[in-house]
C-alpha cells in the first residue's frame, strides 16, 4: 500500500437464469433496497430500438425472433452504460452476460475499473412454468414497473401502483413461439455460464420458484454476504 486509502469497491452482481426466471423483477427490488443500479441489456436494447439508433435497427429483427443480438452490439451498449457515473454505486447485471465472449468482455471492462464480480446468482426454475409466467406479464409504460396477470396484478386494474400511470404494455417478444426460441438460445449459449462462474468460485444457486418475496429474501442474504 502507498498510504492512500484502499478504494471502496462497489458490488457487481450478475443474475443468471432463463427468460421468465424473475431476473428483472428481482433486480428492480435489489435496486430499491441496496441502492444498486440495475443494468438490463434487454432494456437498453429496447430503448435503442425505440430511438431508432443504428444498433437498435440491427437488433430489432433478432430480438423479435427470440435470438441473441451480436456480442459486439451488446458489449458496446453495456460499456457505454457502465461509463455513466451512477454505476459507481454498484450494479446488478440482468440479462448480461449471455455468452462466454460477453463474460470475458465483462471481466476486462471491470478490470479497467479495478472491479470484479462479487456474485453470479443463478435463479433456478422449472422451465415448464416459464411460458405461463412470461405470457402473463406486462409493465407500466410510464415507470416500467412490472406486473403479471396472475402473480402480481396492480391493486386497481389498469392503474400502476407506483406512478398511477394508466398505459400498460406487453413486450413484443413475450409470445409463446418467441419464448421457445429464447429458451433454446438460453440453453445453447447462456446456460454454460453457470459452470463458468462456478469455476471462478463466484456462483450462488437459488431456487426461484417460490413467491417473489421468498426469492427476494434468498437474494438479500447473498447481497448482504457480499458486503462483508
Ligand atoms: P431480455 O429483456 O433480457 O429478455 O432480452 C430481450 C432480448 O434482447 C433477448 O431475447 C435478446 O434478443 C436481446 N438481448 C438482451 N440481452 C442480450 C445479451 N446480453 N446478448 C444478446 N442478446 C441480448
Amino acid at each position: 500500500m502507498d498510504g492512500s486509502s484502499a478504494p471502496v469497491t462497489a458490488p457487481v452482481l450478475i443474475l443468471l437464469g432463463p427468460p421468465g426466471a424473475g431476473k428483472g423483477t428481482q433486480a428492480r427490488m435489489l435496486e430499491d433496497k441496496f441502492g444498486l443500479v440495475q443494468l438490463s441489456t434487454g432494456d437498453l436494447l429496447r430503448a435503442a430500438v425505440k430511438q431508432g439508433t443504428e444498433a437498435g435497427q440491427k437488433a430489432r429483427a433478432v430480438m423479435d425472433s427470440g435470438g441473441l443480438v451480436s456480442d459486439d452490439i451488446v458489449i458496446s451498449i453495456l460499456r457505454d452504460r457502465l461509463g455513466d457515473p451512477d454505476t459507481a454505486r454498484g450494479v446488478i447485471l440482468d440479462g448480461f452476460p449471455r455468452t462466454t465472449p460477453q463474460a470475458e468482455a465483462l471481466e476486462r471492462l471491470l478490470a479497467e475499473r479495478d472491479q470484479k464480480i462479487d456474485a453470479a446468482i443463478s435463479l433456478e426454475v422449472d422451465e415448464s412454468e416459464m411460458v405461463t409466467r412470461i405470457s402473463g406479464r406486462f409493465s407500466c409504460a410510464d415507470c416500467g414497473e412490472g406486473y403479471h396477470d396472475t402473480f402480481k396484478a396492480p391493486q386497481v386494474e389498469g392503474v400502476c401502483d407506483v406512478c398511477a400511470g394508466t398505459k400498460m404494455t406487453r413486450r413484443a417478444d413475450d409470445t409463446p413461439e418467441t419464448v421457445s426460441s429464447r429458451l433454446a438460445a438460453y440453453h445453447a449459449q447462456t446456460a454454460p455460464l453457470v459452470r463458468y462462474y462456478d469455476a471462478r468460485g463466484a456462483l450462488h444457486r437459488i431456487p426461484a420458484m417460490g413467491t417473489i418475496s421468498d426469492v427476494a429474501t434468498r437474494l438479500d442474504a447473498i447481497v448482504k454476504g457480499t458486503r462483508g
